[in-house]
């Protein structure tokens, strides 16, 4: 991909995103791309960072830190881990991320925040919600969902901000919508009960329009940005 062409592709996108956020209502600051680089080559992200964008998400630790070690020269560049996180991985998270949208166990939120250098602000946390009962699929059952931010809004060095979801892939409109949607109705009720969550993380390249419908705060973005992912 050239560098024109992931220019274009970003304008693009953040061309969709305001136009949806104009149609349904939204305030354009409130939403956030996310620019999903795993499997992308370095030279991509680089080519974005100089678009003016710092935001990147990767999921899978071992080709993140090597990223993150070769882009370290781009001292205001932003990591958000977006994967399963196993124990063994809370460290190198904990230290080289700002951002993690995939908490589901109250373990690893604990891990995270003891590991949590001092010196570094406290890591932005969204809580995983497996919102269509896939049994196959990481998060957190909705029921489930007050106890575990009950106990993450506790942990010091960890900043709850709202949930995330990876719905079951579905190209209709309306059924995206839905799933978005009782999403939002949990933060709702998260609220109700005291626990008021102030940001959504979801949305990706096929479903961001009925995400931002549906309140979306972080539209993480793959493959409409950066083309197909290479393996
Ligand atoms: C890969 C991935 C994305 C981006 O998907 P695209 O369809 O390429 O936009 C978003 N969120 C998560 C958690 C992912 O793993």
């Amino acid at each position: 991909m050239t560098t024109q062409n992931i220019k274009s592709r970003y304008q693009n996108t953040l061309r969709a995103i305001e136009e949806y956020s104009d149609l349904y209502h939204r305030n354009g600051k409130d939403i956030h791309l996310l620019a999903v680089s795993k499997k992308q080559p370095i030279k991509h992200i680089e080519q974005l960072y100089h678009c003016n964008h710092k935001d990147f998400g990767e999921n899978q630790l071992q080709e993140a830190l090597e990223k993150i070690e070769a882009l370290k020269h781009l001292s205001d560049i932003c990591w958000h881990f977006i994967g399963n996180i196993q124990s063994n991985k809370t460290n190198d998270i904990a230290q080289h991320f700002s951002w993690v949208h995939s908490l589901d166990r109250l373990k690893i939120a604990q891990r995270l925040s003891a590991q949590r250098p001092k010196e570094l602000p406290p890591l932005n946390a969204f809580i995983q919600v497996n919102i269509d009962g896939e049994t196959q699929k990481s998060g957190i059952a909705p029921e489930q969902a007050l106890e575990l931010a009950d106990a993450m809004i506790k942990l010091p060095k960890l900043r709850l901000c709202g949930l995330m979801v990876l719905p079951k892939s579905c190209s209709e409109f309306g059924q995206q919508r839905s799933a978005f949607a009782k999403v939002r109705q949990l933060q709702e009720q998260l609220a109700k009960q005291g626990i008021p969550l102030h940001q959504l993380s979801m949305g990706m390249s096929n479903d961001f329009e009925a995400a931002i419908a549906e309140g979306s705060h972080w539209v993480r973005i793959g493959t409409q940005l950066f083309g197909k992912r290479v393996t």
